[in-house]
């Protein structure tokens, strides 16, 4: 029987050895074999079909990581789907893969600013350089390919400030010119959008976030096609990114309600976003005005829009922009999101990197708010009494 992958979520991972409904947690270094002979077999099945779950030694997974990265594939539509301990392992993984001494990446502008850190500082000492491109004008994009690019770097939206871009178009450049590509799907998760069917060779997603969706584990995802899979495979293997059982478990069991979590938290986002659009000091940064570039590119892509957004806050005084975040009594003061709860944070432009063409005005103040899974009317209520603050 067919079923939808809503219902493949609820009753995947089944466990009729032990009679659970969910899977057991297998923690494992060692894994034992009756004979020699059963050992060599599993190594040459492992070796013929990679992506089949047979693991001679913990450092691979065991079925408790299998479990996921199955679930995942399925939801990814992708060849196959390698976890990482955290979601920037699945970044530097990507990267790691695909990319040698001599190389240049193009990124984009608005990235996220530990992954901006890692390409445009940390892998220069490895003579790997890297450019930047305006997310919403390609022919930064075209200009900055040379014959030493191997892999564009795409993030969608673009971090903090939410620029949607035409993915199409960047692929389609990037496959003209025999450039990899790779995405950051952490905003939109596969659930509402899936890159490597669009054509993207392959797919970052950072499992701490909506995955999990409870603030209580780290974790992270690179899909991939056929293509670079042999190559990521062996990158992985030396450099041993590999995520742990108990954490693939928690992973999993937030997994199950993937789909109606983010229903509700885009639910509710609409519902606050319709609220903030009244505010003339306000400039919403979401997919919600039908006639911008930002919602056409939003729509051409995605089934759906997630819990984070960005305001951008005109105001000539700053700490009034700081009171209106700390007066907010719903919305915990902290990094991460796409758990259950509600997150505020005011943002100060050297957090957001050194970029080159999404810079704020001096009287512009960015906030960035997660819409968690609360009642959307006190999620208002509150937003409500804090931004009298704002002067
Ligand atoms: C959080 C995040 C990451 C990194 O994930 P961790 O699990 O925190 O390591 C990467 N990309 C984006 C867009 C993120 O929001």
């Amino acid at each position: 029987m067919s079923s939808s992958f809503k219902t493949f979520l609820k009753h995947t991972a089944k466990d009729f050895h032990n009679q659970s409904v969910n899977p057991p947690v297998v923690r494992a270094s060692t894994i034992i074999f009756k004979s020699m002979q059963e050992l060599r077999k599993t190594q040459a099945k492992a070796l013929k079909q990679p992506t089949g779950g047979h693991y001679d030694y913990g450092r691979q997974g065991t079925s408790t990581t299998y479990i996921l990265q199955r679930i995942l594939t399925k939801l990814e539509e992708s060849y196959h789907v390698f976890t990482t301990p955290t979601g920037f392992g699945a970044v530097f993984l990507a990267i790691f893969s695909v990319t040698r001494p001599g190389d240049e990446i193009i990124a984009v502008d608005p990235i996220y600013s530990p992954t901006r850190l890692l390409t445009e500082n940390y892998l220069k000492e490895f003579n790997i350089k890297t450019l930047f491109y305006n997310p919403h004008d390609l022919n930064t994009l075209k200009k900055n390919i040379t014959k030493k690019t191997k892999l564009i770097f795409v993030e969608n939206p673009g971090s903090n400030t939410f620029d949607f871009q035409d993915l199409t178009k960047i692929i389609s450049i990037a496959k003209k010119n025999k450039i990899l590509t790779v995405i950051d799907n952490t905003w939109g998760t596969p659930y509402f959008f899936k890159p490597i069917k669009l054509g993207f060779d392959m797919s970052i997603v950072s499992a701490t976030k909506y995955y999990s969706g409870h603030s209580d584990v780290m974790g992270g995802s690179l899909a991939v096609n056929k293509k670079v899979y042999n190559r990521v495979k062996i990158a992985e293997k030396m450099t041993g990114l590999r995520l742990g059982p108990d954490d693939a478990y928690l992973i999993t069991r937030g997994l199950r309600t993937l789909d109606v979590r983010l229903d509700r938290h885009s639910e509710n986002a609409k519902l606050v976003s319709k609220f903030l659009v009244k505010f003339k000091n306000i400039k919403l940064l979401y997919p919600y005005k039908k006639k911008s570039y930002n919602y056409k590119m939003w729509k051409k892509f995605y089934s759906g829009a997630s819990g984070l957004m960005g305001l951008i806050i005109k105001s000539k005084n700053k700490g009034s922009i700081k009171k209106f975040v700390n007066s907010l009594k719903l919305f915990g003061h902290g990094y991460s999101w796409g758990g259950f709860e509600s997150l505020a944070l005011h943002q100060e432009l050297g957090e957001t990197g050194k970029r080159k063409f999404l810079k704020l005005k001096k009287d512009e103040h960015l906030v960035r708010l997660h819409i968690g899974l609360e009642d959307p009317s006190d999620l208002i209520a509150d937003i409500k009494q804090a931004l009298k603050h704002i002067k």
